[in-house]
Formats: C-alpha cells, structure tokens, sequence
C-alpha cells in the first residue's frame, strides 16, 4: 500500500466507542467487531491505496442490518464506508476516517429470477459468477463480466458501473439496472427504478446512483434486467506485428459494420508474460487482439472477420480456438493478465483510461514514451472495443513514487488530450481525485457536491472518495 490518499478528519474515538456499543448491543458481538484481525481484513482494497484503519467493521446479515448501521452512525457522527468484494481498484472500499466499514459480503440472495420478463432481483453481496451461473442454467444471460467476476459482488459492481470485456457488445452495468433499494444515512430507505424495460417517470435516480462509489447510499437490492442467452460462442485470436497494427484492425473491425462480444487488446510485454504462463502464441506475435463472435449464424459472421482481419496492415495470423480447451486457455490467460503481469515489478499502478477508438495506438506509444521519459516500465492491455485501456506502470522502489506520480498525471493530461476520459470502469475513488479538476469544471463539481449533500449532508458516508474537490493528494 504506497498510493497517498485525500486526508480526511478521523472520527472522533469517544463517537466511535458509542456506536460500537450501541451496535454490539442491537446487533449482536456476531455482527460487529473491533477485533485487529477483522479491522486489518477490510482496510484494503485492490489499489494499493493506503486507508487508515476502521474502528468497527459491521458484517451486516440483511437490509435491517444496515439500515441500523446507518440510524446509529449518522447519531454519533461516524463516517461509514460501504464494501463488497474488495477488488476495487480505485480505492472507493478503503476507509479514510476511521469509523464504520459496512460490509455486504452475506447479502447474497437471488431474491427473483422472472424468466419471462427477464428480471433478476438479487442481493448486494451476490458474486457475480454465480449470478452468471444461475441465470444461464435457465437460458438467460446477464452481460456484465468483469475480469474480477469470481471475486467482486454485484453491489460493488453497481457502485462503480463495472464494465468487462463484453461491455463492447452489450454495453456496462449501469444499462442492466433497472431498479434499487437503497439506504440513506440515517436509515432511511428509498426504492428507485422498475422492474420494467422501459419507464421515465421522474428523475432518473437509478442512473445517479449507479457509479456513485458508496457515497450516496448503500444498496440493499438490486433489480437488474436480463437477456436471452447467445446460443453459440466463437473465439477467435488475432496476431499482429505491432501495436497500431492491432488497434487499427479495431477500426477496420467496426468501419465494417462487425460487433464482436467482446475485442482485447495485448500488447508485446503483455503478450510475453502470458507466454511465460505455458500459452502457446505464435513468436512472430507483438500484439493481438483477443475476440469472441456470439450469435446463432456463427460461420458466416466469423467469415467475415476473418476477411476484414486478414486484410489489415500487420496482420500476422488469424485463428479461431478449435475447441474448449483454447478457447478456455486463452480466455483465463486473459482474465489472469493483472496476477501475471503484477509479478513482472515489485509495485504496478493500473490506470483505466478511454480514448476514441482512433486514439488507441497514440495512447499507447504515447504511454511508453511517458514512462521512458520518468524511467519507469509500462504495459498496456485492455478492452479496446471500447477504447478502455489499462495502462500499467511498473517500479521496483517507493522512491520512485515522485516519477511514477509524475507519469500518471502526463498519462491522465495526454488521455484527455486525445478527447478522453480518466476512467472506464474503475471509477474515480481516492487514486483519480487528484485528477478530476483535469476533466470536470469547478462548476459540475460543486453541482456534484450539492448532490451529494441533498443525500448525505453531514458527509458520513464513504467520505473523501470519487467527488470531493480536491487537488492535494
Ligand atoms: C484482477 C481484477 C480484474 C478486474 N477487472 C475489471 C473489469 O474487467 N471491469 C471492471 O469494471 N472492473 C474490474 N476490476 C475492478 C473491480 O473488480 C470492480 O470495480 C468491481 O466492480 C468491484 O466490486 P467489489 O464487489 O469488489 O467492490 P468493492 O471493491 O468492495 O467496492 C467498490 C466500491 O463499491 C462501493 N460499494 C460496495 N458495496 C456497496 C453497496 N452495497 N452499496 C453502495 N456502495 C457499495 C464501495 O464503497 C466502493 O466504493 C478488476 C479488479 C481486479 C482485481
């Protein structure tokens, strides 16, 4: 943990106490604990940022458990920090206050699964791959696929709109939810959305509340929409000589009309670390592009990509993986690449920055060239359908820290410069703060800030995370 986070005020240790007691008390020595153990257990995440300990984790069992979290917290003002999987990778689960961490991990019902209607309503604390799983056995399909699915829980995936590699195709999570209950600070709760396809009655709170990092309300339910299974599944490996070789057959890809799943982009180190890992890749191979086809005429639709793809500049082979056991390979070798290309360097920062498609290859030559410049390593893979990369930059020594911070605001200026945007799926938490002032005018900040007052008004909740106007860290 060495990524500097916002300082906020800690909570007061005589607050603390009150509402561990009067939590013990109404909950349970069970639910609530001020043990080290349990305390140390939540004060990470999967970004490096260095939080501070909390004073009481509460190990909430259903919605009445945190609704009373909430009443006693906002009593003796005491911030409260929501957590699910704890793979964020922006900090957003880490207390900065000391307090509360809330955890969601047992809600973790499928409350509904209406098949007709394509509806699941389900619990925060759901994994999302045994969401995956149910729905599937029943011929349904829920879209959403982060590369953390055997590990990050819907709720924390609707608190940062997670996306994944099918995102290209089927778009993020935000476009699946249709309805949450939510508690308040306080203890208040709301229901937002529908179970409906479609309805615009009122403001859209949903959509507000969804990518809102835990700091305006704790979900409690979720009602998500669900789709039709896709009857078959095609994965096809693209080899090519370089980098804008790669990322422009992405263009090619879409100028002729293609929708693939899913289209990931490994760059030459990226491609090397997965080699290393038994993957059999062709060595002529300095970047590729991993895609699955879905649908029902699947020989036809893999025709044509291979058409377009063989007639890109750079291309070096076109494969489609003969049976599962490719195609599993290559799939888990992809979902593996943050493990894997973590042991390349004793410290990594994964960034997850948007350009337009058209950008793609100047990011990235623009990315190495930043990192030469502080005399840091770097990788790139990422999901280039959308124009959603992970830059990485790698060190072996905190004292490089000043160069590697200086390389991630060149990074975050040259994203912006290229018209696009800090994050694409991470959110912003604590590690983009610093950032945000770079996208977001002081107006639509302090618009954000009004927002989150008209829910939170005190501030307790997830305090110092994904809104806060500060360029000090
Ligand atoms: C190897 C790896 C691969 C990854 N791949 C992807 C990827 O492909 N796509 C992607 O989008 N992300 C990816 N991530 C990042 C991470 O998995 C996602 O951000 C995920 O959505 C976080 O879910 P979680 O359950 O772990 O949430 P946590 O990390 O516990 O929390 C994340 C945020 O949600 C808030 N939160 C949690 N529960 C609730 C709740 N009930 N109500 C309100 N707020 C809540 C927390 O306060 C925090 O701000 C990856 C991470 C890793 C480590």
């Amino acid at each position: 943990m060495f990524l500097p986070a916002p300082h906020v005020a800690r909570v007061k240790a005589d607050a603390a106490e009150r509402a561990a007691l009067e939590l013990a008390r109404l909950l349970g020595d069970s639910v609530v604990s001020c043990e080290a153990s349990a305390l140390e257990g939540v004060s990470r995440d999967e970004s490096e940022t260095q939080g501070v300990l909390p004073d009481i984790v509460v190990f909430a069992r259903n919605a009445g458990d945190l609704a009373e979290t909430l009443r006693v917290a906002a009593k003796h003002d005491v911030p409260v920090t929501p957590r699910a999987g704890g793979s964020g990778r922006a900090g957003g689960a880490i207390p900065l206050a000391g307090g509360i961490v809330l955890c969601t991990e047992a809600l973790d019902q499928i409350k509904d699964i209406d098949a007709r209607n394509r509806v699941a309503v389900v619990e925060p604390g759901l994994m999302t791959r045994d969401l995956h799983r149910a729905v599937e056995a029943l011929g349904l399909f829920y879209p959403p696929d982060p590369n953390s699915l055997e590990w990050c829980r819907i709720g924390g995936n609707v608190a940062t709109n997670a996306g994944g590699p099918r995102a290209y195709k089927y778009g993020v999570t935000r476009n699946y939810v249709l309805g949450t209950e939510v508690q308040l600070m306080g203890g208040e709760v709301l229901r937002t959305g529908r179970r409906t396809k479609k309805g615009v009655t009122g403001y859209d709170a949903t959509a507000l509340l969804v990518g809102s990092e835990g700091t305006l309300g704790v979900f409690s339910e979720l009602t998500l929409a669900l789709v039709a299974k896709p009857p078959l599944v095609a994965t096809v490996l693209a080899l090519f000589s370089d980098d804008a070789a790669a990322l422009g057959a992405v263009v090619h890809l879409q100028a002729a009309g293609l929708t693939p799943r899913c289209i990931e982009y490994l760059d030459a180190v990226t491609c090397n670390a997965v080699r290393a890992k038994g993957v059999a890749l062709d060595l002529r191979a300095q970047a590729l592009l991993l895609m699955d086809l879905d649908g029902a005429a699947l020989d036809a639709e893999l025709e044509r990509h291979g058409e377009v793809l063989l007639g890109c500049a750079g291309i070096v082979d076109v494969q489609v993986a003969q049976d599962a056991a490719r195609r599993d390979a290559l799939w888990n070798a992809r979902r593996a690449l943050s493990p894997t290309t973590r042991a390349l360097a004793k410290f990594k920062i994964s960034e997850d920055v948007v350009v337009p498609i058209t950008e793609m290859a100047h990011l990235v030559s623009e990315s190495h060239v930043i990192a030469e410049r502080n005399q840091i390593r770097s990788l790139v893979y990422g999901h280039a359908g959308d124009g959603n990369l992970h830059v990485n930059f790698l060190f072996d020594d905190t004292s490089e820290m000043p160069r590697v911070k200086q390389a991630l605001l060149e990074l975050m200026q040259c994203t912006l410069g290229l018209g696009g945007t800090l994050t694409g799926e991470h959110g912003i938490g604590t590690t983009k703060l610093a950032y945000l002032h770079l996208e977001q005018d002081a107006g639509l900040r302090a618009l954000q800030l009004r927002l989150k007052a008209a829910f939170d008004p005190r501030g307790l909740l997830n305090p110092g995370k994904a809104i806060v106007a500060t360029h000090a860290c």
